[in-house]
């Protein structure tokens, strides 16, 4: 579309369906320039496997021993702050079109950190929680990104099979990954031979993420790494 009709699109939906900041309630965008700018960022020094900040830059305690399938995590921010607003309004509030300025960010993210994919694959929902919530906001962004990149999105491929309980805050990591150990599995081997690139909203111990990577290699997935908004550390 040319530019100026894009922009003509963008006057008029603001005229029907106005918008706020998630984090101040300023009209104008989603998420407002100074709220942009506050956004928990993530800098280096990271630990290489789950992207947490570590001082030396070398595997973390908690990366130590961990034998992943996952190559690694990668995120532009913590869970916190503004962030965690937005990531609540567009998971629970159903303010899917949020999904556009914060796959954005995760546009803005790969201009910087290189992290390899050939192919987007959005963390799966259970049929059961996705018919609760309507839609996966993991899908929507990875929509989004994708359209952005230009990269293709296999959303039908990898699938979770098993309603795991939601975490608890308290379980430990090794509960965790128990939890959802086995939870996924791909339908079919088109992601044989791809650099797969996971999409999500958030992660907490990356035990989700790796489980997919775990089912997504038995597919045949040459490397896969996992791209969230947000870490919680
Ligand atoms: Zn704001
Ligand atoms: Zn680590």
């Amino acid at each position: 579309m040319l530019p100026q009709l894009t922009k003509l699109k963008g006057i008029a939906l603001n005229l029907l369906f106005p918008q706020w900041c998630v984090g101040c309630g300023k009209e104008g965008d989603f998420i407002c320039s100074a709220c942009r700018r506050s956004l928990p960022r993530l800098m280096p020094p990271l630990c290489p496997r789950c992207g947490r900040p570590q001082s030396s830059g070398i595997l973390c305690p908690g990366c130590v021993g961990w034998q992943t399938e996952i190559e690694g995590i990668r995120s532009p921010f913590r869970f916190d702050g503004v962030m965690r607003q937005a990531i609540y309004q567009l998971k629970y509030r159903n303010l899917r079109a949020l999904a556009v300025p914060l796959a954005q960010l995760l546009q803005d993210y790969l201009t910087t950190s290189h992290v390899p994919g050939d192919a987007l694959v959005p963390v799966p929902l259970h049929q059961k929680r996705l018919r609760q919530r309507g839609y996966n906001q993991s899908r929507l962004l990875a929509q989004e990104l994708g359209k952005l990149i230009n990269l293709p999105v296999v959303d039908d491929c990898l699938i979770r099979r098993r309603h795991a309980p939601p975490q608890a805050r308290t379980s430990t990591v090794d509960e965790r990954r128990s939890n959802v150990a086995d939870a996924f599995t791909c339908r079919d081997h088109r992601l044989r031979d791809k650099q797969v690139l996971l999409v999500d909203d958030v992660s907490t111990s990356g035990a989700t993420l790796d489980a997919c990577a775990t089912a997504l290699k038995a597919a045949g997935a040459s490397s896969v790494w996992g791209l969230v908004l947000a870490r919680e550390i």
